[in-house]
């Protein structure tokens, strides 16, 4: 039992349980952002443009069934605005990945040796030729 424990303490702690429960509040704090601003700002400023009040209002009668077709426009413009998001924010993300991977570069080149060395050595540890007349190139 107590192996099971530790199990479930290694799960909880240091797999990624605890990144998934992060981003899953988050993700449902997000939804409602989201849904807030379909409902409460998106869908009323493109009422007058199609002629309509509400999309959720939107309906017709097919064989006494209500389809409730309005519903399924605002999610999916829900949808397509989540995607949109979420693709600015991961571009953005992997921009600024790619700027701190080309501003700090851990290596260059030996140019006697061509090596891989350290960034700062002015002294090759491989071939031992001296770096320091040649740092600023
Ligand atoms: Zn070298």
């Amino acid at each position: 039992m107590k192996k099971f424990f530790n199990e479930f303490k290694k799960f909880a702690v240091k797999g990624n349980a605890i990144d998934l429960a992060v981003g899953v509040v988050i993700g449902a704090a997000f939804g409602k952002i989201t849904s807030s601003l379909v409902s409460d700002i998106i869908t009323p400023l493109l009422s007058p443009m199609l002629g309509k009040v509400d999309f959720a209002g939107l309906n017709f009668n097919f064989f006494g069934a209500t389809v409730n077709y309005g519903l399924f426009i605002d999610a999916l413009i829900e949808f397509i605005i989540i995607a949109l998001a979420i693709f600015i924010v991961i571009k953005q993300i992997n921009r600024l990945k790619d700027k701190e991977e080309k501003a700090i570069p851990a290596t260059k080149n030996c140019q006697f040796c061509h090596s891989s060395i350290h960034l700062e050595a002015i002294k090759c540890p491989n071939c031992t030729s001296n770096l320091a007349e040649s740092k600023q190139s």
